[in-house]
């Protein structure tokens, strides 16, 4: 690890944590109410394997919207380009669970990565695998180097009752022929995907491979093709953050994705993967310190990708 990142980390860790303390939790989602708001975590893992990390980092946290880039991977790994005709990559605008242009766009989700965009890649991959839950379970624990790593049903269970919103979605894309499996079983996977547990340290090691150019950093495995690795590094970029990705290019300049546990992975394409955990959410639904303390890391490297 180059020591001045770990400086840089330290400084900006010091100056985020002692802002004052904005923002909310996710609470429609009533097992993330109980999750201790003062929480702050960051880590960094380095292409050449280096990590440092600092605060909280070692404590799991609920991933959330984080786990629909490893959802996408493995459809784009399993469809290829046909993937594009089922949703599109433009910015959305809008929050992530909005409803408001899949009627304009006759069900097709404007991106991947706001809620209706994984519904229909969580559809395309029960389309294409046996047992989704397992096989998409496995794909993560590859990455991850975590043999053990299971969904939380506490976390699953406590969307299940109340995700009205994602039920209200999977239907009306349903309405236009974008679903092809039963609405129920869908949401059903979806919502374990979303309930995965891990620690900054962990998620950005499983990161690892988007700033490798799709090799895992551990033991340098090919998880997809380069071509294939810009793409979805492009769709962090303009897509992560919902309607708050401009924001985060413009302040933080890094491909990125957020999720409402409070957890951001920022990709340093040849360099990092970094992830900040800060459970309080600003009203874009991304976390608030989080945002501040990678774009202080930004500023004071001065490296990003522009
Ligand atoms: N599971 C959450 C939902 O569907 C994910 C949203 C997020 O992290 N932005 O509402």
């Amino acid at each position: 690890m180059n020591t001045s990142y770990s400086r840089i980390i330290k400084n900006a860790f010091e100056e985020v944590k002692a802002l004052p303390d904005a923002g909310e939790l996710a609470t429609y989602i009533p097992e993330l109410a109980n999750v201790d708001p003062s929480k702050l975590g960051v880590h960094m893992t380095c292409i050449d394997g280096n990590h440092f990390g600092i605060g909280h980092d070692l404590h799991k946290f609920s991933i959330q919207s984080i786990a629909k880039v490893l959802s996408l991977t493995l459809a784009y790994k399993i469809v290829g380009e046909p993937l594009w005709e089922r949703v599109d990559v433009e910015p959305s605008g809008t929050k992530f669970d909005s409803l408001l242009l899949l009627e304009s766009y006759r069900g097709i989700p404007r991106n991947p990565f706001i809620n209706s965009g994984a519904i229909v890649i969580c559809d395309i991959l029960m389309t294409h695998l046996k047992d989704t839950k397992v096989e998409f379970l496995e794909f993560v624990r590859e990455l991850s180097d975590l043999p053990e790593l299971n969904y939380s049903d506490k976390i699953a269970d406590s969307e299940k009752r109340t995700g009205y919103r994602n039920v209200a979605l999977c239907n009306f894309i349903k309405s236009f022929g974008n679903i092809t499996n039963e609405p129920e079983e869908v949401l059903d996977f979806y919502f374990d995907m979303c309930s995965l547990e891990m620690t900054c340290q962990e998620v950005s090691r499983t990161f690892g491979f988007l700033a490798n150019e799709g090799c895992k950093i551990s033991d340098g495995t090919k998880i997809i093709t380069k071509n294939k690795c810009k793409r979805i590094n492009a769709l962090m970029l303009t897509c992560g953050f919902y309607d708050e990705s401009g924001e985060f290019a413009f302040r933080v300049g890094l491909p990125g994705k957020s999720g409402v546990g409070g957890g951001i992975v920022a990709l340093y394409p040849k360099n990092y993967a970094m992830v900040v955990w800060s459970p309080k959410l600003n009203k874009h639904g991304n976390s608030y310190k989080g945002m501040e303390l990678l774009e202080k890391v930004t500023t004071h490297s001065e490296m990003s990708i522009f």
